[in-house]
C-alpha cells in the first residue's frame, strides 16, 4: 500500500501534537505534512514569546506534546537542565511551571526529532498559508497561498484561535497612537516608558502575564486593570504551594483525570447549566472545606468537560455562555503561582489595582496622553488620562471562520457548519467536519479552539493532546491503516 498523505493545517501545538501523535501511533508508514506559513512548528499565538516573565499556566506534567506520555515534557525539561538554569520555575512540592519560550523550543525540536521514523513515516513543513481545499474522487486538494497545491487522503484543520478582538477604542482616531497597543502579545512592551500610567482592559491570564512584566521591567508608573465583571484569574490549587505529600497509589496519569468517572450530579440524565453550577459550587465548597481547596471540586467538572459540554441541550449551551463563561473561564485559567505572587505584592503596595468597569471610548491628547472614559460599575463615566492602554480583551470568536481563507471556503462550499453556539465549526465525536445538513465528510477533521462548540473547553495543551490521541483510532479505520498495539 502507498504511504498515506495527511495534511496539517496549522502548525501551532495543535499541528505540532496531531504530527507527533500520527507518527507515534500509527503503525503503517504516514506522509505528513504541516502547512503553516511561519518558519517554525509549535508557537502559534500562545508561544511565540521571548518575555521571560510568560509563563505556562500549569505545570509541565500537563503539557506533554502527547498525553498518552505524560512525562515527556518534563524528562524534556529535565535533559535541557532547566531545573537549574530556571530555578524560579520550581515549586515547593517539586512542580514547575517552564517559562512558554522554553515551551516553544520544545515544541520544535520534538516535531524535529519524530520527523523521520524507522518504519518510513515522515513529518514535512511547507511553509505557506492553505487558501482552499477541495474534495476529489479520492482524497483531498489543498491550495497553497503560493500558488501550489498539494493532496492528501486526509485534511486535520488545527487552524488555532480566533484573531484578537480589536474593540473600537482601538480604531479611528487612536489607530497607531504610540501609547496604545492593541495586540501586546505581537507587539511587546518595549515602548511603555518605566513611569508611564498603564490602564490594562481585561483581567484575564494574558492581562496578569503583561502586569508581571512590566514589574519585572522595574515598572515603576502606576498600573489599573479592568474587566466588566470585575473578575480576575484564580490561584492555583494549595497543593501547589504544599511540600510533596506521598505520590497517589496508582499515580493518576493525565489521561485518567480526562477519562475518570463522573460525579454524580454530571452523569445525571437531564442536564441544566443552572444544576451543574448549583452541584459543581456545593462540590468545590466541600473540597475546600477538606482542604484539598474548591479547585479540585471544580476540576472534577472542567477536566472532563468534554465527555459532559455535549450532553447539554445547545439552549443549555448558550446560556452557560452567555451567563457562566466569564466566571468558567476567572476559574479555569489560573495564574502560574510566580505571576500570582508578584502582582499580589504589587497590589499590596498600591501600584497595581483592579477596577469593575469598561473602557467606553479613548480620546487622544496633544501632549501623548490618552483619556480612557471608564464607565464604572455604577453607570457613571469617569475620564481618566494614561500614558499607555494595553487591549486584553482576547478572542473576536465571531470571527472565527470568515479571518480564515480555508473556513471561508469550506463554509462556502457548504463542507463546514458554524457551531449553533457561536463558537466555532459542528464535527462528530471524533473531530469529522459536519455539513449543514449533518452529514460528516470523513476526509477533512478540526481540532483545537475551533471545536470550542462541540467539546466545550478544547482549548489547554492537555485538552488539544487527549483530543488527537481520542480521534487517531477512527482516522487509521478511515484511512485503513494500523494502529500500534
Ligand atoms: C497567550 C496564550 C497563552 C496560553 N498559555 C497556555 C498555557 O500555558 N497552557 C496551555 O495549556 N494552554 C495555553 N494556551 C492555550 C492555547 O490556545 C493552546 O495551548 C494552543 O496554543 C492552541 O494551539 P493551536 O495550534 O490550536 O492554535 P494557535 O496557537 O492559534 O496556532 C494556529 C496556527 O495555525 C496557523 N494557521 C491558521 N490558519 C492557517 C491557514 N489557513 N494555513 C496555514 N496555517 C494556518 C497559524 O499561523 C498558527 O500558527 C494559551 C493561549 C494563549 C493565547
Amino acid at each position: 500500500m502507498a504511504r498515506r498523505q495527511i495534511i496539517i493545517v496549522g502548525g501551532g501545538f495543535s499541528g505540532a501534537s496531531a504530527a507527533v501523535q500520527l507518527v507515534r501511533k500509527i503503525a503503517d508508514p504516514l506522509a505528513v505534512t504541516i502547512v503553516e506559513p511561519s518558519p517554525v512548528i509549535g508557537p502559534g499565538l500562545a508561544y511565540s514569546t521571548d518575555d521571560p516573565s510568560f509563563r505556562l499556566n500549569a505545570i509541565s506534567g500537563v503539557h506533554s506534546i502527547d498525553v498518552a506520555d505524560p512525562g515527556h515534557f518534563t524528562r524534556w525539561c529535565e535533559d535541557q537542565g532547566l531545573m537549574g538554569s530556571d530555578p524560579e520555575a520550581r515549586l515547593p512540592n517539586g512542580e514547575a511551571f517552564i517559562r512558554r519560550r522554553d515551551f516553544r523550543r520544545y515544541l520544535a525540536e520534538t516535531v524535529q526529532s519524530h520527523a523521520l521514523q524507522p518504519n518510513g513515516s515522515t513529518i514535512t513543513h511547507v511553509r505557506s498559508r492553505a487558501d482552499d481545499l477541495h474534495l476529489m474522487d479520492e482524497g483531498v486538494e489543498v491550495s497553497l497561498d503560493n500558488g501550489n497545491s498539494i493532496v492528501s487522503d486526509a485534511v486535520i484543520l488545527a487552524v488555532g484561535n480566533a484573531p484578537l478582538r480589536r474593540p473600537d477604542w482601538t480604531k479611528g482616531g487612536t489607530e497607531g497612537h504610540p501609547g496604545l497597543i492593541p495586540d501586546p502579545l505581537r507587539r511587546g512592551l518595549d515602548t511603555i516608558k518605566p513611569d508611564a500610567r498603564v490602564l490594562v482592559v481585561g483581567a484575564g491570564l494574558t492581562a496578569l502575564d503583561i502586569i508581571a512584566s512590566l514589574l519585572a521591567r522595574g515598572h515603576s508608573g502606576p498600573i489599573k486593570a479592568i474587566s466588566r465583571r470585575g473578575l480576575r484569574p484564580q490561584p492555583q490549587a494549595p497543593r501547589i504551594f504544599a511540600p510533596q505529600a506521598d505520590p497517589p497509589e496508582p499515580p493518576v496519569v493525565p489521561l485518567d483525570l480526562l477519562e475518570g468517572e463522573l460525579p454524580d450530579y454530571a452523569a445525571a440524565e437531564s442536564l441544566t447549566a443552572l444544576r451543574l453550577l448549583r452541584d459543581m459550587r456545593r462540590h468545590a465548597a466541600e473540597t475546600k472545606a477538606d482542604g484539598l481547596g474548591w479547585q479540585a471540586g471544580f476540576d472534577a467538572v472542567s477536566l472532563p468537560l468534554s465527555r459532559i459540554w455535549p450532553r447539554l441541550p445547545v439552549e443549555e449551551k448558550r446560556r452557560v455562555l452567555r451567563h457562566l463563561r466569564p466566571f468558567y473561564d476567572a476559574h479555569r485559567f489560573r495564574t502560574p503561582p510566580m505571576t500570582d505572587l508578584a502582582v499580589q505584592a504589587s497590589e499590596g503596595s498600591g501600584q497595581v489595582s483592579f477596577r469593575k468597569a469598561a473602557l467606553d471610548s479613548l480620546d487622544t491628547q496633544p501632549d501623548e496622553q490618552l483619556v480612557a472614559n471608564l464607565r464604572m460599575a455604577d453607570g457613571q463615566v469617569i475620564p481618566e488620562t494614561f500614558d499607555a492602554v494595553i487591549n486584553c480583551t482576547g478572542f473576536d470568536t465571531s470571527r472565527a471562520i470568515r479571518h480564515n481563507p480555508i473556513l471561508d471556503s469550506l463554509h462556502d462550499q457548504g463542507m463546514i457548519s458554524p457551531h449553533p453556539t457561536g463558537l466555532g465549526i459542528v464535527t462528530d465525536a471524533e473531530n469529522r467536519v459536519l455539513a449543514p445538513g449533518g452529514a460528516s465528510i470523513p476526509q477533512i477533521r478540526a481540532i483545537g479552539p475551533i471545536t470550542t462548540g462541540v467539546f466545550g473547553d478544547p482549548l489547554g495543551v492537555f485538552f488539544i493532546s487527549a483530543q488527537i490521541h481520542r480521534l487517531i483510532p477512527g482516522l487509521a479505520r478511515d484511512l485503513d491503516v494500523k494502529l500500534l498495539s
